[in-house]
C-alpha cells in the first residue's frame, strides 16, 4: 500500500524542480511503488481531479469551507485562519503552518493510504443536496485530523482545485512509461490510449494489469476522445502545396459535439469533454433513430434562423438555448448537426481508417435533416479551393477545413490532417487562441470596472511551458469587462502558474484556464514576451484585441508557440 505521506513528500520534491526531465524521474519513483489497485486513483490525485471530466464530478469546495475545516482541525478560530491566509496567500500553506502549531491533537489517527485519501475526496465531491455543505466540511476535517502538516498542504490545495504541481499530462505519461518500461519507449502508445479515452486513471490501470493491450488500445463508447485539432495555412495555394488533392469542407461556426450511441443509450460531449446530453434533446432523439447498434461521431451543431434563412453563429446559438429554455429553443430554433467525422462503428475502431473511408461511412449513414453530413467537395487545385472558400464566406460561414484524404483521426493532436483557412485570409488581421495567465486593474477611465486587460500566453509543447505573447487591453465590451473580472477574480493565485515563462508583471496572477481569441495586426519581436524566445526576444502580437471568450475551449487547444513562429515567418516572407 502506498502511503499518502509518501505521495506528499514526492509532491514536495517535485515542487522544488523545474525541469521536465527531472520531474519525470522523481514522479516515476513514486509511480513504480503503486500497485494495480491504487495506480488509477494516484493518477487522478496527480491530475488534481477525482474523475475524468466527462463524469462531471467536481470537488466544488470553496475557500470558506476549507477555512472552516482548517479551523476545526487545528483548533484555531476561523478568523485566525483567515488572517494567516491573508499573509501566506495560499490556504495550503496556511493549513500546514497551523497544523504544525496545532492547538489540539486528534484522539486517534489513521495511517492514510492513497486509496483512503482518494475515497474521502470522492465522497466529499459527491456530497450534494441539503446538508451537503456541512458534510463536506466534516469529511475535510476528518482528513485533516489524520494528516501531517505536509499532507494537509496538499489536501487543501487539492480540494480547492489548486494543486499546481507543475506536472502536466505529458509529464505524467512520460513517468508512467519510465515506471513500467524503464524508459520512454511506451510513451507514444500511452499517449494515444489517453487521447482516445480521456481517462488517464483508466489507462494507468490498464497498463498495470494488461500492459500488452496498451499498444492496441481501442476507442470505446461513452469514453469521449480528445478532439482532433486543425493546423492553419494562410492561402489556398499553401494548402494544396501541403495536401495535394484533398477534401474541402465548410467550416461551421457552431458548437462541436461528440455523440456516442450504443443501443438505446446516447450521450453527447462538448469539445471540453463535458457531458452535454441534456442540452441537445433534439440531437439525442435523432441519434437514437440511427440504424447502427454502436457509433461515435462528431459534428458541429448550429441553430437555424428561419427569418434570415441563415445559421446563427456559435455565441447566439448557445445564448438562445440558455435564454429560451432547452425544449422551447429546440422547437423555435431548430438545430442541425453537420457530421464531419466518425470514430467508431459497430464494434470497430474507425480512428485508424483513412479520412476517405470514414467520410464514405458518413455519407452512408447520415441521410436525415437534423443529422446531415457536412458539405464536402474534392479539389485538386488552389483555384477550385478558392471557389469553395469564397462560397463559404458569402454564406456567412467561418471559412473552410481542408482534409488529407489518407489521414487517420488524430485524437487530441494538432496535425496537418486538417487545415483551416479562415475568413481573415487575405486581410491584415489574424487571430490566435491563448490562455489568460493574469490581469490588470483598470486605471483612468477603466478604473470603475477595476479591469484593465489580460496577459495572454500560448503553449510550447516541447518544453511544457506557457509563454506570454500579448497584453490585451482592448476589444472588450463593458459587460465583458465586468464578467471577465468576476470570472478571473475567482481564479486568482498568489504565484504565477508554475510552468509560465514571463518577463512582465501583472496585478494578479490567475489559474491558466480561461481561453480567449485575440486578433492582432502583425507579430513583432519584444523582450517583454517569451513566446518562441530567441536571443533574448520573444514574439508578441501587435495591436492585440479581444475577439471572443472561448469558454468552449480548453487550454489543450490553444495556439502553440511554434504556430506563432510560423505566422511570424510567413509575415516576414510576405514583406
Ligand atoms: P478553430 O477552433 O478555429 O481552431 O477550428 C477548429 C474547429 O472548427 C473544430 O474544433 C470544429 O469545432 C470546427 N469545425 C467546423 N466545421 C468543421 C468541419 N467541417 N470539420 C472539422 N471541424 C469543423
Amino acid at each position: 500500500m502506498l502511503l499518502f505521506s509518501d505521495v506528499a513528500s514526492v509532491f514536495e520534491e517535485i515542487e522544488k524542480r523545474s525541469g521536465r526531465l527531472e520531474m519525470t524521474d522523481v514522479l516515476a519513483t513514486l509511480l513504480v511503488r503503486a500497485d494495480a489497485a491504487e495506480i488509477g486513483e494516484l493518477i487522478y490525485l496527480l491530475q488534481g481531479i477525482v474523475a475524468p471530466p466527462y463524469l462531471g464530478i467536481d470537488l466544488g469546495v470553496g475557500e470558506r469551507f476549507a477555512i472552516a475545516a482548517i479551523a476545526s482541525a487545528s483548533g484555531y478560530a476561523p478568523g485566525e485562519v483567515e488572517k494567516d491566509y491573508k499573509k501566506s496567500g495560499d490556504l495550503g500553506d496556511t493549513a500546514e503552518a497551523l497544523l504544525r502549531k496545532r492547538k489540539q491533537t486528534a484522539l486517534s489517527t489513521t495511517e492514510m493510504g492513497v486509496e483512503y485519501v482518494y475515497d474521502a475526496m470522492l465522497r466529499l465531491a459527491k456530497a450534494s443536496g441539503p446538508g451537503s455543505q456541512d458534510a463536506k466540511i466534516k469529511h475535510l476535517t476528518e482528513l485533516l485530523n489524520n494528516a501531517s502538516p505536509i499532507e494537509a498542504r496538499y489536501i487543501v490545495r487539492f480540494v480547492l482545485g489548486r494543486l499546481r504541481l507543475g506536472v502536466g499530462d505529458p509529464t505524467i505519461l512520460d513517468s508512467l512509461s519510465v515506471a513500467k518500461a524503464g524508459d520512454r519507449s511506451m510513451r507514444e502508445s500511452l499517449e494515444r490510449a489517453y487521447n482516445v479515452c480521456s481517462d488517464m486513471g483508466y489507462v494507468a490501470r490498464t497498463l498495470y494489469t494488461k500492459p500488452e493491450t496498451i499498444q492496441s488500445f481501442h476507442v470505446q463508447p461513452f469514453k469521449p476522445l480528445m478532439p482532433a485539432l486543425a493546423e492553419r495555412e494562410d492561402s489556398p495555394k499553401s494548402i494544396i502545396a501541403r495536401l495535394g488533392r484533398c477534401g474541402v469542407e465548410m467550416k461551421y461556426d457552431g458548437f462541436r459535439l461528440q455523440c456516442h450511441k450504443l443501443g438505446e443509450k446516447v450521450e453527447l460531449y462538448s469539445r471540453k469533454l463535458e457531458r452535454m446530453t441534456d442540452m441537445f434533446p433534439d440531437v439525442v432523439k435523432e441519434a437514437r433513430k440511427l440504424k447502427t447498434e454502436g457509433i461515435i461521431f462528431e459534428g458541429e451543431a448550429l441553430a437555424y434562423d428561419k427569418k434570415k434563412g441563415r445559421y446563427f453563429p456559435f455565441q447566439q446559438t448557445m445564448h438562445r438555448r440558455r435564454k429560451h429554455g432547452i425544449e422551447e429553443a429546440s422547437i423555435e430554433f431548430p438545430l442541425n448537426l453537420f457530421v464531419f467525422d466518425i470514430l467508431y462503428l459497430d464494434g470497430a475502431d474507425m480512428t485508424g481508417e483513412s479520412y476517405r473511408s470514414r467520410r464514405a461511412a458518413i455519407q452512408r449513414i447520415f441521410k436525415g435533416k437534423v443529422l446531415q453530413p457536412s458539405q464536402m467537395k474534392l479539389v485538386r487545385t488552389a483555384k477550385e479551393l478558392k471557389v469553395i472558400f469564397d462560397d463559404a464566406v458569402s454564406k456567412g460561414l467561418e471559412g473552410i477545413m481542408a482534409k488529407d484524404l489518407e489521414a487517420h483521426y488524430t485524437a487530441g493532436k494538432r496535425k496537418f490532417a486538417w487545415i483551416k483557412l479562415k475568413k481573415s485570409y487575405g486581410k491584415a488581421v489574424d487571430t490566435i487562441d491563448g490562455v489568460v495567465v493574469g490581469y490588470y486593474l483598470g486605471r483612468g477611465q477603466r478604473a470603475e470596472f477595476e479591469f484593465g486587460g489580460v496577459l495572454v500566453a500560448v503553449f510550447n509543447p516541447d518544453s511544457g511551458k506557457l509563454e506570454t505573447v500579448a497584453k490585451c487591453a482592448t476589444g472588450f465590451t463593458e459587460d465583458e469587462m465586468v464578467s471577465l473580472r468576476e470570472t478571473l477574480e475567482k481564479m486568482k493565485t498568489a504565484k504565477p502558474p508554475p510552468n509560465l515563462e514571463y518577463n512582465i508583471e501583472v496585478d494578479y496572477w490567475v489559474e491558466p484556464k480561461f481561453v480567449v481569441e485575440v486578433a492582432f495586426d502583425d507579430i513583432t519581436q519584444s523582450p517583454n514576451h517569451t513566446c518562441a524566445m530567441s536571443e533574448g526576444k520573444g514574439l508578441a502580437l501587435r495591436f492585440p484585441r479581444m475577439v471572443k471568450m472561448r469558454e468552449d475551449k480548453t487550454i489543450k487547444e490553444i495556439t502553440t508557440s511554434d504556430e506563432v513562429r510560423r505566422m511570424f515567418e510567413l509575415q516576414r516572407a510576405k514583406s
